[in-house]
């Protein structure tokens, strides 16, 4: 048996109770899991500070101690505070224990040299160490005084003992046993040319590092192996699908489009917009199937394309469908759709879940006999007993709503599976769309329409209300609409629902002049719908809504945006709150209101937003912050971000990387058959067998 197989309970220091902490926290049940179970840090322990040489603005250092004596305070009425003075011949330091406890005077004896490390910090005249890590001196061996590692411990493991420390211990009598280099994963012409270590120097620097260059080495070696495989399974996958399914092509731009451009269009297009329907259009001749993801940020354009697209599947005889994540913005994208095709002779129907009984059973019906030419609606879509005569043309509004699974799902409506527009307004970094959607092409839309103002974004306190409200009236005079957003927590519901309910009290004894509307998840469809349609129609001058506004609502005339307790909400939120803004040709504004107890963080995005409106600025900006796994829809996306050690957040050129490493290889043997990629295609196997999540993606 391969020894990585090996049960970890046989592991020495480990045994049974150990075995069951470790699997339990970590999931840790063999060699090979602890091995692939990798510190998070380092930290220099090759000098031995003397502490004379000690500053209070020192990271972590170690000293070399005797302790002289000890002494006890009390703290409160059962709590003892425990100080040791010890000292290196070079001065004095105390070592302080918050919590004393009999262990310390049994483990530390006096006049026998320890090394102590921890973050120093100036008390009382003198250095002190508080809760240090302690081994005894004449123990530590040498070549342990190297790069210490650091394992992420839970509070189970350190209760039984397992620290970082014992980790370390633990990982360092597993590499002992490795007596044979491991095998790797990797062949030596991708490796070479990149000057990767190899799998086996990796493993062992990686959790036993002398050097920090060795730390870096082993990082990025690994680090790359696990973004290439990813990126190798996305790219395979995605090559297998445009062998095995053709495309329907459109060679035609017919009646229905023209019409539309030459009679209904109201503006011109936008380079961008021209742009991205020549990519779109050279899809649908192309004889694949389009998977075609398009980003433009909020107000950009990207429902005219979508539509236009429609148009010439319909031109090729084919039906359309639009999908949106809400029903709100469902019957939004149905009236700008009625609207644009005005006096044109479709049929477009709409369909979500308020559409029930005989309505429903007829948009059905037209959607077999192929009368539906579009339908506008939600998931209610992709429901098994929707069926197309001929669906050709899929839109996804806002893909961070909706997953793989969706989109396959989609794919069976059709025989052959219908080309697919994926529209997203949360604009996604390179590295990650290419890995959360490495299967799509993506276009870009990154021009507004022509007259659009930037919106000018204005952080307030909550305790400067009163001139907030001087300024809606202001712009209320002035014919403007207003927004005012609360904040929404699903774990919480009922105290957000109240917020908002006093909320939309308060605010109607602020403006009794004025008329208000309201909105939030838990109303009614056809309450929601009506509350919406007067602040559409400007009957209602403001808006009263939690965050279920924040996708696509478009009311040109709103300029005003007002989000309250910003602080709650992440940055691509508040990028699309603030996109409901700004679509007309007037200044727009949106405040973000917070109170005054910021964190770090929190300040940080707050400022991001005062600073910019380019939506992939604030994306990156967001991924830096949150990382990865965080950002909003990725958990949908179905691919979860359970990485073991690469962060797309911060390794963007290694994936950059790894990604046209694995295109070449796609290229070269795209059906996976030739023998000097061999290594390479069994260990893909391998990894989709034990990684769940591999299955995800495929
Ligand atoms: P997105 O969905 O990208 O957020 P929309 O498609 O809702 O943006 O477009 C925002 C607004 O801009 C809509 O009112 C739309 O009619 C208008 N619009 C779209 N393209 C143009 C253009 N080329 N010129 C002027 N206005 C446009
Ligand atoms: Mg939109």
């Amino acid at each position: 048996m391969d020894i990585l197989s090996q049960d970890i309970m046989y592991l020495p220091g480990v045994g049974p109770k150990r075995k069951e902490i470790l699997s339990k926290e970590l999931g840790i049940w063999s060699y090979r899991d602890l091995l692939e179970y990798f510190p998070y840090k380092y930290v220099d322990r090759t000098k031995i500070y003397l502490l004379s040489e000690l500053s209070a603005d020192m990271p972590f250092v170690q000293v070399k101690c005797k302790i002289l004596s000890y002494e006890e305070f009390e703290v409160g009425k059962r709590r003892k505070r425990i100080v040791a003075h010890a000292t290196d011949g070079h001065g004095i330091c105390d070592i302080v224990w918050f919590n004393g406890t009999k262990y310390i005077y049994q483990n530390y004896q006096l006049d026998k040299e320890y090394i102590i490390f921890g973050k120093p910090t100036y008390y009382n005249g003198r250095f002190q160490f508080s809760h240090p890590d302690i081994d005894d001196a004449s123990q530590l061996q040498l070549n342990d005084m190297g790069m210490q590692p650091f394992y992420i411990t839970t509070e189970k493991m350190k209760k039984a003992g397992i620290t970082s420390r014992a980790m370390e211990k633990l990982t360092k009598t597993l590499l002992s046993k490795l007596t044979t280099p491991l095998d790797e994963t990797l062949p030596s012409f991708i490796t070479s040319p990149l000057h990767l270590i190899s799998r086996d120097a990796a493993m062992r620097k990686i959790h036993y590092p002398k050097t920090v260059d060795d730390t870096q080495r082993a990082r990025v070696r690994l680090k790359f192996e696990e973004l290439f495989y990813v990126q190798l399974n996305i790219l395979r996958y995605a090559s297998d699908h445009r062998r095995k399914y053709r495309g329907d092509i459109f060679n035609r731009i017919g009646a229905q489009f023209n019409w539309f451009y030459t009679h209904n269009l109201p503006f011109e297009l936008t380079g961008a917009q021209k742009r991205v329907m020549h990519e779109i259009r050279a899809d649908m001749m192309s004889g694949k199937q389009m998977n075609r993801l398009l980003q433009g940020d909020v107000g950009s354009g990207k429902t005219l394309v979508a539509l236009m697209s429609m148009l010439i599947a319909i031109d090729n005889g084919y039906q359309a469908c639009m999908m949106a994540p809400t029903e709100i913005l469902a019957e939004q994208h149905l009236q700008t759709i009625k609207e644009f095709l005005k006096g044109m002779n479709l049929r477009i129907e709409l369909l979500t879940g308020i559409v029930k009984g005989k309505k429903r059973k007829e948009v059905l019906a037209g959607l077999l006999d192929g009368s539906v030419h579009i339908v506008v609606g939600t998931h209610a879509i992709i429901e098994d007993k929707v069926q197309f005569q001929n669906l050709g043309m899929a839109v996804v509004d806002e893909q961070h709503r909706f997953g793989v699974e969706q989109r396959a799902k989609l794919w069976s409506k059709s025989d052959n599976p219908p080309h697919i527009l994926v529209m997203t307004a949360t604009p996604i970094p390179r590295t990650l769309a290419m890995t959360i959607y490495g299967d799509l092409d993506v276009s870009i839309i990154d021009e507004l329409p022509p007259g659009r103002k930037p919106i000018q974004t204005i952080h307030k306190y909550d305790d400067q209300m009163t001139s907030l409200y001087q300024g809606i009236r202001q712009q209320i005079k002035l014919g403007r609409q207003v927004y005012i957003v609360y904040p929404l927590i699903k774990e919480s519901e009922r105290i957000d629902l109240k917020n908002l309910e006093d909320g939309y009290a308060a605010m109607c004894e602020i403006f009794p002049d004025f008329k208000l509307s309201k909105i939030h998840g838990k109303m009614k469809d056809k309450e929601k719908e009506a509350e919406m349609q007067m602040f559409v129609s400007g009957e209602t001058q403001i808006l009263v809504a939690t965050t279920v506004i924040e996708v696509g609502v478009n009311v040109p005339n709103a300029s005003v945006m007002i989000i309250l307790d910003a602080q709650r909400f992440g940055l691509s939120q508040l990028h699309q709150l603030r996109g409901r803004v700004g679509r007309g040709a007037e200044q727009s504004y949106c405040i973000l209101v917070t109170n005054r107890k910021l964190t770090k963080e929190t300040s940080k995005r707050i400022d991001i937003m005062c600073d910019t409106n380019d939506g992939f600025e604030i994306a990156e900006a967001d991924l830096k912050l949150r990382g990865p796994g965080d950002l909003e829809g990725t958990q949908q996306s179905g691919i979860a971000f359970d990485l073991k050690i690469a962060d797309i957040a911060r390794d963007g050129q290694l994936v950059q990387m790894a990604r046209e490493e694995a295109q070449k290889i796609i290229d070269s043997d795209p059906t996976c058959q030739k023998n000097e990629y061999k290594l390479l295609w069994d260990r893909l196997k391998a990894l989709r067998k034990t990684n769940i999540n591999w299955a995800a993606i495929s």
